[in-house]
């Protein structure tokens, strides 16, 4: 299977198996499909009503003991660490999972059934290029549990790792690159691997219906018990690499550096996913063009008003600087002293409500949703913000470069924002915003 590392992969056509759920013990069929360029991957619960998905992104991280559980809304994905490391390191960068219940089939415990069910279905190139992340500078996280991970930079994508159980029991050493080869070979066969007192409490409360010796390596004092007798002799430490290459697959982009761990576990390998989500977020932001031009694609005062029905003091766009294909745009807006929030907040300390950033990050992202859908006669309602942060203060004499982009829109009706706001080349501000359109 011939890679060609620097352009998107989707699956070539449809293939599927069945197997057990982990922790229900219940039957489970897992299908691969393909999907466009720039689609990423994504859940889909085909035993739920409208079969709603769920993106692999690092955003809709629920839960990371044990195993990595990703959720929108209320709806779950358990134990998806396996597929999500299969799909990245075979370079898949775009599928469908379809599942018809909460977790994939566990397999034999390893990321074997998923590769061999990959090869079955093809990797196919596209026409858009991959999204990469480069690490440009150390970067590093550390939990109270003892676990250390640092990402250097490197051309390739590296792993080191060191795995240590309980009193430094079972401690084993491997580096090596990750190709879709030397996955395949030497990362993807090796199974999972418990402690018996970590699991006696689940077993004892029904937590793990679907678990056996079938599909994990049972260590219980020195002795170590499994089905078929070990595939390395260094197996433990093979499945936390591949551990960290499906948690690090939340960030949705090809990784060019070198991790290298110390007693990984999911919660720390998410904390890595997050700073370089972070990082990359901050990065897309300074791209953003710093002039800002006359005309040249964007809106000025006048047009921007013409679509809006804001007015001073609630206008919160000044210009839009451009638009960037159908689903981003960036504007621009002044912050001087003389805007009235500053009055009252704070009186000799003048700093932006968050409020009014995210009523610029909706005036915004509604300018973007009225430019597609080429039509005024339908008011959009905000109604919901999630994951809203505020990071830093913006201050008077502040230029707020305000980004949006469409990340779903449900037929005519709903639409999903991801906006943020920058000021002085840092994320001052992001959120999430959801829309609902209604005639006039
Ligand atoms: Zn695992």
């Amino acid at each position: 299977m011939a890679i060609t590392s620097e352009l998107q992969h989707t699956v070539g056509k449809t293939a599927g198996f069945s197997g057990t759920s982990l922790h229900t013990g219940e039957k489970v069929s897992l299908k691969l499909h393909p999907a466009p360029a720039d689609h990423g991957v994504k859940f889909k619960r085909k035993d739920l009503q409208d079969e709603p998905t769920i993106d692999a992104k690092i955003d809709n991280l629920k839960m990371v003991e044990r195993a990595t559980t990703l959720g929108e809304g209320a709806v779950r994905v358990h134990t998806v660490e396996h597929v999500l490391s299969a799909l990245s390191a075979m370079g898949v960068d775009n599928a469908i999972v379809e599942m018809d219940a909460n977790e994939p089939p566990i397999g034999d415990g390893s990321a074997q059934p998923y590769v061999d069910l990959i090869k079955k279905a093809g990797v196919t190139a596209q026409e858009q290029p991959r999204k990469f992340f480069d690490v440009r500078e150390p970067m590093h996280v550390e939990s109270k549990t003892g676990a250390l991970l640092v990402l250097l930079p490197d051309d390739t994508f590296r792993i080191s790792c060191t795995q240590a159980g309980p009193n430094n029991r079972f401690a084993q050493f491997l580096s090596t690159e990750i190709t879709p080869a030397i996955f395949e070979r030497e990362i993807a066969p090796a199974r999972t691997f418990v402690y018996y007192e970590d699991v006696r409490p689940l077993m004892e409360k029904n937590l793990i219906k679907g678990g056996s010796l079938e599909n994990a390596i049972v260590v219980r004092g020195e002795a170590v018990l499994s089905k078929e007798p070990l595939r390395f002799a260094d197996e433990f430490v093979r499945h936390k690499i591949l551990d960290i290459i499906g948690d690090l697959a939340l960030v949705g982009r090809g990784i060019r550096g070198h991790v290298v761990a110390v007693k990984p576990g999911h919660a720390a390998n998410a904390e890595l996913a997050r700073a370089l989500a972070r990082e990359q977020t901050r990065r897309s932001a300074m791209s953003a063009p710093r002039a800002v031009p006359i005309g040249d694609g964007g809106l000025d005062t006048d047009e921007v008003m013409q679509i809006l029905p804001h007015r001073y003091p609630f206008l919160m766009v000044d210009r839009v600087i451009g638009f960037e294909g159908e689903n981003k745009i960036t504007a621009v807006k002044s912050i001087t002293i003389n805007e009235p929030f500053f009055q009252g907040h704070f009186p000799g300390h003048p700093v932006m409500p968050g409020v009014m950033q995210v009523e610029a990050m909706a005036q915004v992202a509604s300018l973007l949703l009225f430019k597609l859908a080429k039509t005024t006669s339908r008011i959009g309602y905000f109604m919901s913000a999630d994951s809203v942060k505020f990071r830093k203060p913006v201050l008077p004499g502040d230029t707020m470069f305000i980004h949006a982009e469409l990340t779903k829109s449900r037929g005519e009706r709903l639409a999903k924002a991801k906006c943020h706001c920058v000021v002085n080349d840092a994320v001052v501000s992001e959120g999430e915003l959801m829309f609902t359109f209604l005639d006039k």
